[in-house]
């Protein structure tokens, strides 16, 4: 594994740039979120998580499937130019590694997947809501998540650390520093005094022994339920959740437009068309699940909320996985208005269950 010393990240950056679309964290008074950073300067690597994750670049929120152009099913494969997500958060590539597990077989995923070059970024403090290290998912990235590693030393210098032969391909023609043992041995120091600095979270472990051991009964669902008003903020957020639907739209010649027959819209010139399309879906929503004979076996909300926690930490879903289907960043608590994401839970499920 080779590791580098670098004084600045801004050469890295713009080597990257010439051949990646470069995109990186932005703070913008407070919101940080993902942006495409077209040229210099490429701005500081923000420490604050997200507010969403990165899942939206491979999974997509809505896209086309395949069209029908009258004769022929046709799909739509993305093609995107290769890019490089700069400064990922541990917790946030183990969700990628997650979802690439889950989406093997998904070409749509896969095409942007095989674009992508994943520079990862140890945290070196604990964030508000996260517990990544106790879900093996944080501070420090893992090797296997990603394809370069940066890690920030002393006197704003940076550790770089190659992971990957497409990470090692991406440096090609960067005139590089090798890196001390003191550097690399202080990435462990810092890695290590980070995990000391997050609070006391063994309710989670608690939570997750009671939850997998089924004790929370369907009445303390339902209780926890009420407080759900099925928003989808935390299915949004959470970097693991990848449910979808699909919905067919059928298109008409204009000529057809507002006939009583087709009821349809549109308005294509070339003859009748369809296309179809993947959105992301809610577990929470009351119709998630239900059947064309409207039989719902999660017609309960407190089913619901049940199956979403079931589907973060059981025990069930580890062999697919090799870990929980939470990866401990927090999100879910910060934005759920009914106060019920996991720390709130955990809690509860600890006090009650
Ligand atoms: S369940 Fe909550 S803490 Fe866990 S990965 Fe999803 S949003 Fe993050
Ligand atoms: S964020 Fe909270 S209220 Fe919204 S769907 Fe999720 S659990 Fe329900």
């Amino acid at each position: 594994m080779q590791q580098y010393l670098l004084d600045s990240l801004h050469e890295l950056q713009a080597h990257l740039a010439q051949s990646y679309q470069l995109y990186q964290v932005i703070d913008n008074d407070g919101d940080t979120s993902w942006q495409h950073v077209v040229q210099a300067p490429y701005g500081e690597l923000v420490s604050k998580l997200p507010q969403s994750s990165a899942k939206g670049f491979f999974f997509t929120e809505q896209e086309t499937l395949y069209v029908f152009d009258g004769q022929y099913f046709r799909e739509t494969i993305p093609q995107p130019e290769p890019f490089v997500l700069f400064g990922v958060q541990s917790c946030d590539l183990m969700a990628i590694h997650y979802q690439d597990i889950f989406f093997e077989e998904d070409p749509y995923y896969q095409a942007r997947r095989q674009q992508a070059l994943l520079v990862g970024i140890d945290c070196v403090q604990p964030c508000q809501q996260g517990f990544c290290y106790l879900v093996n998912a944080g501070p420090g990235v893992r090797d296997t998540t990603a394809d370069l590693i940066l890690h920030p030393l002393e006197n704003s210098q940076w550790l770089l650390i190659v992971v990957s032969e497409r990470g090692n391909a991406a440096l090609h023609g960067l005139t590089l520093t090798p890196a001390s043992s003191d550097d690399k041995k202080q990435r462990w120091d810092n890695l290590s005094q980070c995990e000391h600095q997050f609070g006391d979270h063994s309710y989670i472990l608690e939570g997750i022994d009671k939850l997998n051991r089924d004790l929370p009964s369907d009445a303390f669902w339902q209780q926890v339920a009420v407080q759900c008003i099925a928003c989808s903020g935390c299915t949004t957020l959470c970097p693991t959740c990848s449910c979808y639907g699909t919905q067919t739209k059928v298109m008409v010649p204009a000529a057809a437009i507002n006939s009583p027959e087709t009821g349809t819209e549109g308005g294509e010139p070339n003859g009748v068309k369809s296309s179809t399309v993947r959105f992301w879906d809610s577990c929470l929503y009351e119709g998630f699940q239900r059947e064309a004979s409207f039989h719902n076996p999660s017609e309960q909300a407190g089913d619901r909320v049940k199956r979403f926690w079931y589907h973060k930490f059981s025990h069930d879903f580890v062999p697919e996985f090799g870990r929980y289907g939470c990866i401990g960043c927090g999100r879910c608590e910060q934005t759920c208005p009914g106060v019920i994401g996991v720390h709130s839970v955990m809690k509860r499920i600890v006090k009650d269950a």
